[in-house]
């Protein structure tokens, strides 16, 4: 590229300059680009400052990789004026090598005067390499270009305090900008909501002048992640009457939010929004969908969405895979699995997560024990600590306590207290004393301030007629101030979400419910229901032993299911915990009694109640 023997850019004919601007404006490839620049180069058209900077954004907007040849033309050109550095600074800001925006930048720093274009895309680059010692340095030049009060630059390094949990110097900042917009609202919000401070992020979105689509959003995305689940759904249908409409990572949000809650109604809700307002359902939607379904209790309605997609990726499918594992649908999930390797989809390490469950919650040992061992094998997988998890409950559940301990034994990593746990649980389902009580002692040295696991190993020592050590545990319990999770269960019913806790007299509609309690209990002593009152006493249960086994969150939920609904109506409740034996017996009989499916989900699976058995086959 020798420019020795070319005219002086001045003497170039404007119609010639007008032609190739046109040229360029039409360029699709980069084998254009090069045929146009050449004449250029010809033509000394690349002495002159318009053309050459069209041609220069043009390599670095378009995504062929041409960007080494945007570096080839700029690298020659003797003053780059502010619009080609900065158009380089953006150019590699969103490359694979964003520093080298930061490299070019300290270029120009020393030659050109810079402008308030030249930061956002800088400081774009520092956020995709987590450069925050850079951006501090950065803000500083900011300021002393006095650029500070721009919005443009200042909101560019909100995001990125933001983004990487400086959010005091985020606040700082955000509290000096004179013309702050919505951009910068939405920064902090989201920078408060991601750090957990969902109070403040709160105040800041009631006090914002005007609220935009990502406004909402973060606000309700800050709530799921903050566990906080009725508060993001009432926030959804506020945005609703707001008359907002949700874009996706929103619609994503509410979905996980009704799949916590097990909200099917309002799950149904945002579905049937989605298809009135012809939404496209990606993978992302769509995997929130079939897992939101799924943990809602209806997996029909799951597969059905699932075989509805048309470009299924691994998550959906492990999605769907994880949806039958959950439901004691063992063999589905595994047909679903071989189904995606014949369409050619390698499955993750999440996929093996919920096969391994699947073959666990349904009891297929070998092929449980198969596909752990191909996971390396054949998948070029490496078994994490949740993959040996499942396999402890896999093998333990089935009653191999010996194997399960020597899988704890062979794990490359410490063993956590979710795999001890697992142990402990199927020591307490097979009555392993001797085991249940070495288990139950890694464990709550483990996790000391964890009152379930005291609970758990109080009932192993209990179930094994040891009332001492049982009574030692609870006393350690209570010396060492651990108190433990109460038991809630939620119900969803015509589009709201009830919730009990055990011993609950907090519902508006309490008295009629408890009034409600009794009568059952009475219409089912007919049919034979015998309290387990004494399993309570002495195999104390993971629900507070003071709070009367009638009481139990679950009961009082379903009693509710049972006075509100509709007769013939399935009864969905969610609870936190394990459910206990007395509430499984009775939820069975109640379905036999009322005629009634209802649908348990507890902490870790769902049970469903349908004349008089259910679909765990008592193996929880
Ligand atoms: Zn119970
Ligand atoms: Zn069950």
């Amino acid at each position: 590229m020798t420019t020795l023997l070319l005219p002086p850019a001045n003497q170039i004919p404007l119609e010639t300059k007008a032609r190739t601007l046109s040229l360029l404006e039409r360029c699709s490839d980069i084998k254009e680009v090069e045929q146009i620049h050449a004449q250029m180069i010809k033509k000394g058209l690349v002495l002159d400052t318009i053309p050459i900077s069209r041609l220069l954004s043009l390599c670095v907007m378009s995504n062929s990789g041409s960007l080494s040849y945007a570096r080839a033309i700029f690298d020659r050109i003797r003053r780059p004026n502010i619009f080609m550095w900065n158009t380089m600074i953006k150019g590699y800001s969103n490359s694979k090598h964003p520093e080298e925006s930061i490299v070019i930048y300290q270029m120009l720093h020393n030659s050109t005067p810079i402008n308030a274009y030249t930061f956002p895309f800088l400081l774009k680059a520092c956020t995709n390499l987590s450069a925050l010692e850079e951006t501090r340095q950065i803000h500083g030049h900011i300021i002393k270009y006095g650029l500070g009060d721009e919005v443009y630059a200042a909101n560019s390094l909100l995001h990125v305090y933001a983004k990487y949990g400086r959010i005091s110097s985020a606040r700082r900042l955000f509290d000096r900008i004179q013309s702050r917009d919505t951009v910068s609202w939405n920064s902090m919000i989201n920078g408060y909501a991601k750090s957990g401070e969902i109070k403040i992020a709160h105040e800041l979105f009631s006090q914002m002048p005007a609220r935009n689509v990502i406004s909402w959003t973060s606000i309700i995305s800050g709530y799921v992640g903050c566990g906080l689940f009725k508060e993001a759904l009432s926030l959804f249908h506020e945005m609703q009457v707001a008359e907002i409409k949700p874009d996706n990572v929103a619609l994503v949000s509410a979905l996980s939010a009704c799949a916590q809650l097990g909200a099917l109604d309002q799950g149904r809700w945002v579905r049937s929004y989605i298809d009135k307002n012809r939404i496209q359902v990606d993978q992302i939607l769509g995997c929130s969908l079939v897992d939101m379904y799924s943990k809602c209790g209806d997996v029909e309605e799951a597969l059905s969405v699932f075989t509805k997609i048309t470009k299924r990726g691994v998550s959906v499918w492990t999605a769907m895979i994880t949806g039958f594992a959950i439901h004691g649908r063992g063999r589905e999930a595994l047909e679903f699995f071989k189904d995606m390797e014949k369409e050619g989809i390698k499955p993750n390490h999440i996929t093996f997560t919920g096969v391994l469950t699947a073959c666990s919650y349904a009891g297929l040992v070998e092929e449980g024990k198969c596909l752990f061992k191909n996971m390396e094998r054949v998948y070029d997988i490496s078994p994490s600590i949740e993959h040996y998890g499942c396999m402890v409950d896999l093998l333990g559940r089935a009653g191999l306590l010996k194997e399960a301990e020597e899988m704890i034994k062979r794990m490359p990593m410490k063993p956590n207290a979710a795999v001890w746990g697992a142990l402990l649980g199927a020591c307490r389902i097979h009555g392993n004393y001797e085991l249940g009580r070495k288990v139950g002692k890694i464990l709550i040295e483990m996790d000391a301030d964890h009152g379930g696991r005291y609970v758990h190993l109080a009932s192993v020592f209990s179930a094994a007629g040891k009332w001492d050590e049982a009574v030692m545990v609870r006393r350690l319990m209570k010396d060492r101030g651990v108190s433990k999770l109460p038991g809630c269960s939620l119900i969803d019913l015509n589009g709201s979400v009830h919730e009990f806790l055990a011993g609950d007299q907090s519902h508006p509609q309490a008295e009629e419910i408890y009034r409600a309690w009794d009568q059952i209990v009475e219409r089912l002593r007919q049919e034979g229901y015998i309290a387990e009152t004494e399993s309570l006493l002495l195999d104390l249960e993971e629900e507070e032993k003071e709070s009367a086994i009638h009481q139990h969150s679950e009961k009082l939920a379903i009693a509710f299911g049972l006075i509100s609904s509709k007769p013939g109506s399935t009864i969905r409740v969610v609870k936190n915990l394990r459910v206990c034996k007395d509430c499984h017996s009775v939820t069975k009989l109640i379905s036999k009694v009322y005629s009634r499916e209802i649908v348990v989900r507890d902490r870790t699976r769902f049970h469903l109640f349908k004349d008089g058995c259910c679909s765990c086959r008592d193996y929880w």
